[in-house]
């Protein structure tokens, strides 16, 4: 049996033939089953089914097969194997003709624009030689698994990445009890030195399992909103505060652009407090060469609030820019290997977004600009 198999196609040139229909069943299927009743019956379900002859030319295909490849059609009396993206597929009837047996894999299909991958699709597939009372050939059975396979390469990131994530510091923190254990530690100096990493530690573990379980409340939509009426200007101001410690060090120059009276909204004060927290917090940790611009902004519409947290800092890549909503990644290029961090901020900043039915939006140049704007429907 065929492992995965990944074909990437270009989308078809201007194709003219039509899609394939059933037009010729066996006779024995005739006689069961009124023509007409059967070909609906065929185009109701939702897995794709194409039936190929001895030599892989398309005789049959149902409605599903060519919605399930948006991209290209399914073309009847041509190679299967010459069609754009069925290249994988093809392979496996090779694999199911030569073995005279039922053949099951999964198949990834990308599709390209412009030249570039823009979206992978799974399909599973099942391909079964039919025998020479039928005409030979193979039927193939097609089914979209692209949700099952990205949540399950989800939970297979998230379980490895939560794991290294508190592995860490839970071996630090090992470390030092064996050595106190030991004895070997005498001075009061050092005793504290060793306390004041183990709580470092603790509180870095702290800090990751309450992100992963904010994060979990605001996916499995247990989160509820205690919405109030509350003065954003006046919570971005509280944030800078308890970042004190950080705008010191930076030194950046902040701006806040705000409406006179500091425009309100109607949400969750504890999630804006963390939306900002985070947003800030990277803006300030990310970017320790001096010359810093912070700017906040909030511009209010009939419709909509839009609020921004900017920065002249270093930007984050191209490349990296979709996945930086995803729990626990964290850029490594441009950015320095001492800069702490976790790699969940962001992820939550998403989820209480959305928890509110707004949107945000990432715009960022490398060693130029980092932009989030948050709309917020009123
Ligand atoms: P972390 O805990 O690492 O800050 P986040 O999810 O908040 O995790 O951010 C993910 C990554 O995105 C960060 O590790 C950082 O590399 C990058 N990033 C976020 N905000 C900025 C910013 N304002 N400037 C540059 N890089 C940023």
């Amino acid at each position: 049996m065929s492992a995965a198999i990944t074909a990437i196609s270009e989308p078809p040139v201007a194709v003219s033939t039509s899609t394939v229909r059933w037009q010729s069943p066996s006779s024995r299927l005739q006689a069961g089953v009124p023509l007409p009743l059967l070909e609906m019956l065929l185009d109701e379900i939702p897995q794709g089914l194409l039936v190929v002859d001895a030599q892989g030319m398309v005789t049959h295909a149902n409605l599903a097969m060519s919605a399930l490849f948006p991209q290209q059609s399914v073309r009847q009396y041509c190679f299967l194997a010459e069609q754009p993206g069925m290249e994988a597929v093809a392979g496996l009837i090779v694999d199911a003709l030569e073995l005279q047996q039922r053949v099951k894999s999964e198949v990834r299909v990308g599709f390209k624009a412009g030249g570039n991958v823009v979206e992978e699709r799974h399909y599973q597939a099942t391909v079964a030689p039919m025998d020479a009372l039928n005409g030979g050939g193979a039927w193939v059975m097609v089914e979209d698994v692209t949700d099952h396979a990205l949540t399950e390469q989800i939970r297979k990131d998230f379980v490895t990445n939560a794991s290294h994530e508190l592995r860490t510091p839970l071996s630090l923190i090992h470390g030092y009890i064996e050595t106190l254990k030991s004895g070997m530690i005498k001075s009061a100096g050092s005793l504290n030195r060793c306390l004041d990493v183990m709580e470092k530690h603790s509180k870095r573990m702290m800090r990751i399992i309450e992100d992963m379980l904010t994060i979990s409340r605001l996916e499995s939509g247990d989160a509820q909103l205690r919405t109030e009426t509350f003065l954003v200007r006046g919570c971005v101001e509280d944030v800078l505060e308890h970042l004190t410690a950080l705008i010191e060090a930076r030194q950046p120059q902040i701006t806040l652009h705000f409406p006179d009276r500091g425009g309100m909204l109607n949400g969750d004060r504890f999630y804006w407090d963390q939306i900002f927290t985070n947003l800030i917090e990277n803006a300030l940790k990310e970017n320790p060469q001096p010359g810093l611009h912070l700017t906040i902004s909030g511009e209010w519409t009939e419709t909509e609030c839009m609020l921004t947290v900017a920065d002249n800092g270093v930007g984050i890549p191209a490349e990296d820019v979709p996945f930086v909503f995803k729990r626990f990644f964290r850029c490594a290029k441009h950015h320095s290997q001492d800069i702490k961090g976790t790699g969940l901020g962001l992820s939550i900043v998403k989820r209480a977004v959305e928890a509110h039915g707004a949107t945000i939006e990432l715009h960022s140049e490398v060693g130029l600009r980092t932009e989030f704007i948050m709309r917020v429907p009123l």
